[in-house]
């Protein structure tokens, strides 16, 4: 159970103790800092000994690994041949275990899920591996995915990956416009879509959205379109072709291409919070060990567990922890067509029931709409199988991580709090179940092979770890990992750029990090969300996590703008929680709320109570965009093609009118 101490940065520490530890993968924490220690130590020892453990290769590799950081020319398992699919589906079924269950589709109407055994999966893919054959689809072609959340999706991957045709999901929420630009980008001759998706009741014209991208792209050779809801489409002739009647007379069988280590896996384009979207690369060996080993370790994944992570396929998330990492493990994964919300705000509680499910694997701004309902759906359905609750894709808010500890793990199940990007290809910080004693808000230690150091912003020095005393800096990483992005598709200038060159020898997160007197990390945010007002320094998070602490206060967002006298002002957006009213006095009670946590120098300049906020099709904040509406620059947004909601901008421009 529970117990609670004190830290450093006031944090309160859990330490959980209960039949999730018990014969954990990694059992101490004690035993997980030696083995980290070893592990950085000796990175090509630690990754080249796991490498021939965890995966089937056709050819063993001559060299662990070559390059370094500061050339960005890093290669990993040099010489090594395989084949993703193979070590995700062919080697399990080998061993005999094609009956066990591979994927779980909870579709969008509760009580219709439907199970793939990995015998099944494997058919699927090797028939849709074939009609990419049939078709001129060769080893090298990108090929672009824009699928709704149907186990389609991860059968089109792995069938890219069977044929070694790198693929590029663009996820299914994106404009027309966004998509454009990605299947441009990467010159995709090849799409796949479906007729339509289904998200929360309401139908999503994704073929039409295709019709319109491509209209322009004359590359495009062929558009093989799934059934998913069976509406009337367009189809144009000699482009676009149904999968179904094509499948059915394909073979179950597709040899599996011969990769080279280093080949391309697939292309994925950043989220695009802060700027246009880059196309990064990730390779075939370096980054299905890594999504293999991290997905085993973290969420000590166990014969016989239903494991669940909520995200879409068409983020880095959706890759490499609902399809590659737990396949590469043989385990049974969930993918989840609808949404939190439908047909009520007990839906996920509802699929753990139903499916027993054991690793739950959300993202704060979800818990967040969560706890806006309150506890009660939690209380509806029996939570009892689940032992690991992960979080991804922002800070999370004390108040959220308590939520999400008390009323979905009732306070037995560890809170995995995952540190990683899109450029990292899988988790690098990280609580280990188990052996790591959780604090709210802190995604804790780096993972295994993973060299964490806190630079100073300007003089770009290390920041010394010291035992007892806190510290902050930039978050980077001293030597290479397995999984890294290799490249911006056809600009490795713009990769140097970002990550390799702003600090010679060391990988650039772009994060703001605090260090605890443990040496636990607390990741703040963009360095560029980091405000300074009169001088004093201050994460944009640290002042949302005081909003979100008040009774009435759903969710914020903070930003800076230019100020006369104090160099920046703070301005805080606030979603209120349903059954409050803006009022004066509660305008002044939030004003008092940062004064008392943070001090009155951290008092905002302007509160806008706004019933959403601009995020990203994934749910991140764009914070650019609010400050340019608080600056009154809002005819300066730059990109907004992977806004979720384009009308939200607007009405707060009007808002923000009224106010300045
Ligand atoms: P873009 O790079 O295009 O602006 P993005 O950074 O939002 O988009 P992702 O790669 O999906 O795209 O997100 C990675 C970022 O998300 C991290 O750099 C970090 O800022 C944030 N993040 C992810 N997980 C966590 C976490 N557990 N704690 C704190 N921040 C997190
Ligand atoms: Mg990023």
């Amino acid at each position: 159970m529970a117990e609670e101490k004190g830290s450093a940065v006031g944090e309160v520490v859990h330490e959980v103790r209960s039949h999730s530890s018990k014969g954990a993968h990694v059992a101490s924490l004690e035993k997980y800092k030696k083995l980290h220690e070893d592990s950085v130590r000796d990175p090509s020892g630690y990754w080249g000994r796991l490498a021939r453990r965890e995966l089937k290769w056709m050819h063993d590799f001559d060299k662990v690994k070559i390059g370094s950081l500061k050339n960005g020319d890093l290669a990993w398992f040099v010489g090594g041949k395989l084949n993703v699919s193979e070590n995700c589906l062919d080697r399990w079924v080998e061993e005999g275990r094609g009956d066990d269950v591979a994927i779980i589709w909870e579709k969008d109407e509760p009580g219709q899920a439907v199970k793939y055994t990995y015998l099944e999966v494997l058919h699927k893919v090797c028939q849709i591996a074939n009609v990419m054959r049939k078709f001129g689809v060769k080893k090298g072609d990108p090929v672009t995915l824009y699928m709704p959340m149907i186990p389609e999706a991860a059968f089109v991957m792995l069938a890219c990956a069977r044929i070694g045709a790198p693929h590029s999901v663009v996820f299914a929420g994106f404009s027309a416009e966004a998509l454009r630009a990605r299947v441009d980008d990467v010159h995709s001759k090849w799409i796949f879509t479906a007729d339509e998706g289904l998200r929360g009741g309401r139908t999503i014209p994704l073929k039409k959205t295709v019709d319109d991208a491509i209209s322009s792209c004359d590359f495009v050779n062929k558009c093989f379109v799934f059934k998913r809801t069976g509406a009337d489409v367009s189809m144009t002739e000699g482009r676009d072709l149904w999968m179904e009647p094509e499948l059915e007379g394909q073979r179950p069988y597709c040899p599996p291409e011969v990769m080279d280590a280093e080949d391309p896996l697939f292309y994925l384009y950043t989220s695009g919070s802060t700027g246009k979207p880059k196309g990064l690369m990730h390779s075939t060996a370096g980054y299905i060990l890594y999504a293999q080993t991290t997905c085993k370790i973290i969420f000590d994944l166990r014969p016989g567990d239903v494991y669940a992570c909520v995200a879409d396929v068409g983020w880095i998330t959706g890759h490499s922890y609902i399809v590659y990492g737990p396949l590469a493990n043989g385990t049974t994964t969930l993918m989840f067509e609808s949404t939190p919300l439908y047909p009520d705000a007990g839906r996920y509680w509802d699929v753990v029931e139903t499916h027993s499910v054991t690793q739950f694997y959300t993202a704060p701004t979800a818990i967040r709409a969560l706890m806006r309902h309150g506890p009660e759906p939690t209380e509806k359905y029996d939570l009892s199988t689940l032992r690991i609750l992960g979080t991804v894709g922002e800070p999370i808010n004390p108040a959220a991580w308590t939520w999400y500890f008390k009323h979905v793990g009732k306070e037995r199940c560890a809170i995995i709090d995952t540190y990683w990007q899109t450029e990292t290809g899988g988790i690098i910080v990280t609580p280990l179940p188990g052996a790591t004693p959780l604090k709210p808000g802190s995604a804790t230690l780096p993972f295994f092979g993973i060299d964490l150091e806190v630079l100073d912003p300007q003089s770009g020095k290390v920041v010394p770890f010291v035992e007892g005393e806190e510290s902050s800096g930039v978050l980077c990483v001293k030597s290479a990992w397995p999984s890294m992005t290799r490249t911006v598709f056809n600009n490795h200038e713009r990769y140097m750029n970002t990550y390799l060159k702003p600090y010679p020898g060391y990988y650039f997160t772009g994060d703001g990090v605090t260090r605890d007197k443990d040496g636990f990390f607390f990741v703040t945010g963009r360095v560029d969300d980091v405000l300074n007002v009169s001088g004093h320094r201050i994460g944009s998070a640290e002042i949302e996590s005081a909003l979100v602490a008040h009774d009435a206060v759903a969710e914020s967002a903070c930003v800076g703008f230019p100020h006369e006298v104090k160099g920046e002002g703070i301005a805080c957006y606030v979603i209120l929680k349903l059954g409050n009213e803006e009022t004066d006095d509660l305008i002044k009670d939030l004003r008092n709320q940062i004064r008392s946590v943070i001090g009155p120098f951290a008092s905002p300049d302007y509160i806008v109570i706004t019933p959403a906020l601009p995020k990203t099709r994934s749910g991140k904040l764009m914070r650019r965009v609010l400050r340019k509406i608080i600056a009154l620059e809002a005819d300066q947004l730059g990109d907004t093609s992977t806004l979720a909601d384009p009308s939200v901008v607007d009405s707060l421009i009007e808002k923000v009118a009224t106010l300045r």
